[in-house]
C-alpha cells in the first residue's frame, strides 16, 4: 500500500482519538524531557526506543559504558544549569580537557589553528604565514572596513585561517566528517563552533608558548561514576506519563491527532517534534507540494563508531583526538576513560572511533579496518587486548548547511508552527548544537506553548 492509502487508511481510524492532551511531546531525547518538565503538565511525552537519552544514552557493555560516542556537558545558560545541578549536581565531576590532532606524524593541541608547534618546519611556516596574511587580518591595514562575508565554509576557512591552516587541517578534517567538500557547506553554523585565535595565540602556539586552552569547550562536566544518561534518566524521573517503545508514525495536522505504532491516536492542542524534520514532514498530512520538496532537499551525514574495551593502559593521555589525514578511516577516536576513570573496569581503557557516511556502510565489514586502524594509529597497542568491540550507527548525526538549509528550515518550521506543530530539539530544528541547547529549545518551545494557551485564556474573558 503506498503512504497516501495507508494515510487515509489511518485517518478514517484517527476518527476518536484514543485520549486528549493539551501537548504531546514526540521524543524522550533532552529536548523532549526539558519540554516536558518545563510544561510541568497536561502532556504526554511518547518515544520510540526502550529508553529516553536520545543520543544522548550510554551502553554497558561487560562494565564499559559506552556513550553514542563523546558527550561532554558545556553548560553557560543559568536557568539549565540550575536544572542539571538539581538532578544530578552531585554526581558531576568538572573536566580540563585534553585534545590533541594527529597529522604529519605527530601529536599537536587542539585547536590546530592556535598550537602548530611539533609539526614539520614547512608546516609551521605555511600555516603562520597564511594565518598572517589571511584576509581577515590584511583587509584593515589596507583600509577596507569589511570585505564581503565568505559565501561558504571553504571561503571561511580561507578568510579566516589562511593558506596553510586550510590545507594541513580545516579543509580535509571538514570534508571527513561532513562527507561533503567545506565549499558545499555554508559558513553561518561555524561562528560558535570554530574556535578563531587572535594573532598572538597562533603566534604563541607556533613556538610551543601557548598558556591557556581557548575554544567553548576547555572544560567539560561529565558523572563521575557512570556515562551521559544519567542526566535523561534523572530528567525523567519527574516526567510522567512517559510512553516507551512507542512511535509516532501518522500526523493529522488537520484534525490535531497523531497516530501512534501501537495503534491509538492522541489528540493534542499543541504537537512538540523532536523527530528529525523530513521524517516529521513524511509523516504529516495535509502539507503543501512546496513544504515537501523543501524538506527532502534537507541533507544529513550518518556517523558509524565503534566502541572497543581494551585490556591495559591507554597509550595516549588525549580524551580525545582529530585525524585529518584519509589514511585513517575515523576522522575522531576517543578515550573516555582519560576523562573518567570509572567507564571502564579497573585495569581497562575503553575507546571510540568515527567514521562519517552518506551512503550504505556494513558495520561488520567496517569493523575489521577500524580495527587495524586503532592499532596502527597507536590507539591500542595489540589487538590482542580489546576484549569488547562494537558498532553503532547514529543515521543522522549532522544535518548539512548546504544551499537549501536556510531556505528549507526557515519555511518549514514557521508553517508548521502556524499548524500547532513545534519542531524543536537537534533535529526537530535540523541544526548542530549541543546537549545543553537541546534542553534550551525543550524549554522554549514549552513557553511558546505556555503562552499560547494563555494568549487562549485571554481571548476568551
Ligand atoms: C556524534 C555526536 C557527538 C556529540 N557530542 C556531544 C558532546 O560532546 N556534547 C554535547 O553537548 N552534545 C553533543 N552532541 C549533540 C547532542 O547529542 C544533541 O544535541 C542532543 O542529544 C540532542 O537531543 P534531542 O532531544 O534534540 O535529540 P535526540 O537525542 O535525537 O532525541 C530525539 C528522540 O526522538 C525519538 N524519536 C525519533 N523518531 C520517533 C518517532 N517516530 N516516535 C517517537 N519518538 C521518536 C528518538 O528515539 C530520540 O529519543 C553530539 C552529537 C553527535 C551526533
Amino acid at each position: 500500500m503506498n503512504v497516501g492509502a495507508r494515510f487515509a487508511m489511518m485517518r478514517t481510524r484517527m476518527k476518536k482519538p484514543t485520549a486528549e492532551y493539551e501537548t504531546v511531546i514526540l521524543g524522550a531525547g533532552l529536548a523532549g524531557l526539558s519540554a516536558a518538565l518545563h510544561l510541568e503538565r497536561d502532556y504526554i511525552v511518547v518515544e520510540q526506543g526502550a529508553a529516553v537519552g536520545g543520543l544522548a544514552q550510554t551502553d554497558v557493555v561487560d562494565g564499559f559504558y559506552f556513550d553514542r560516542t563523546g558527550h561532554w556537558l558545556h553548560l553557560r545558560d543559568p536557568g539549565i544549569k540550575a536544572m542539571v545541578d538539581e538532578f544530578i549536581g552531585h554526581r558531576l565531576v568538572n573536566v580540563v580537557r585534553k585534545s590533541k590532532i594527529f597529522s604529519h606524524g605527530v601529536y599537536t593541541h587542539y585547536p590546530f589553528q592556535a598550537n602548530t608547534y611539533g609539526l614539520p618546519p614547512k608546516v609551521v611556516e605555511e600555516c603562520l604565514l597564511g594565518f598572517i596574511t589571511a584576509p581577515a587580518r590584511t583587509a584593515p591595514a589596507r583600509g577596507l572596513k569589511r570585505l564581503r562575508d565568505p559565501k561558504n565554509f571553504e571561503e571561511f576557512i580561507f578568510f579566516h585561517f589562511g593558506e596553510g591552516i586550510a590545507r594541513h587541517f580545516m579543509i580535509p578534517y571538514n570534508t571527513k566528517l561532513w562527507g561533503v567538500p567545506p565549499r558545499e557547506i555554508t559558513s553561518e553554523w561555524c561562528s560558535r563552533f570554530v574556535p578563531r585565535p587572535t594573532i598572538d595565540e597562533v603566534v604563541r602556539g607556533a613556538l610551543g608558548l601557548s598558556r591557556e586552552q581557548i575554544g567553548y569547550n576547555a572544560t567539560y562536566l561529565y558523572p563521575k561514576d557512570a556515562g551521559i544518561d544519567v542526566l535523561p534518566q534523572a530528567l525523567a524521573v519527574r516526567v510522567s506519563p512517559l510512553r516507551l517503545s512507542t512511535s509516532a508514525v501518522a500526523i493529522d495536522l488537520a484534525r490535531r491527532q497523531v497516530t501512534l505504532s501501537s495503534g491509538e491516536t492522541l489528540a493534542y492542542r499543541h504537537l512538540i517534534s523532536t523527530l528529525p524534520l523530513p521524517a516529521l514532514v513524511a509523516m504529516s498530512r495535509p502539507v503543501t507540494a512546496t513544504i515537501r520538496t523543501l524538506a527532502k532537499k534537507l541533507r544529513h551525514t550518518s556517523v558509524m563508531f565503534a566502541n572497543f574495551g581494551v585490556r591495559g593502559r591507554a597509550p595516549i593521555d588525549s580524551q580525545w583526538i582529530y585525524y585529518p589525514e584519509t589514511r585513517f578511516p575515523f576522522y575522531r577516536a576517543g578515550i573516555p576513560t582519560n576523562a573518567v576513570a570509572a567507564l571502564a573496569p579497573p585495569g581497562h581503557y575503553s575507546l571510540y572511533v568515527e567514521v562519517s557516511h552518506r551512503g550504505e556502510l556494513v558495520a561488520d565489514k567496517v569493523l575489521p579496518a577500524l580495527r587495524a586502524a586503532v592499532v596502527d594509529a597507536g590507539l591500542v597497542c595489540d589487538a590482542r587486548d580489546i576484549v569488547v568491540e562494537r558498532m553503532c550507527n547514529i543515521p543522522c548525526a549532522y544535518v548539512i548547511f548546504d544551499d537549501n538549509y536556510f531556505r528549507g528550515v526557515r519555511t518549514i518550521l514557521p508553517w508548521l508552527a502556524r499548524q500547532g506543530v513545534l519542531s524543536t530539539g537537534r533535529y526537530g530544528k535540523w541544526t548542530y548544537c549541543s546537549m545543553e541547547d537541546a534542553m534550551m529549545m525543550g524549554r522554549e518551545a514549552a513557553a511558546d506553548v505556555r503562552r499560547g494557551a494563555r494568549g487562549r485564556r485571554a481571548r476568551k474573558k
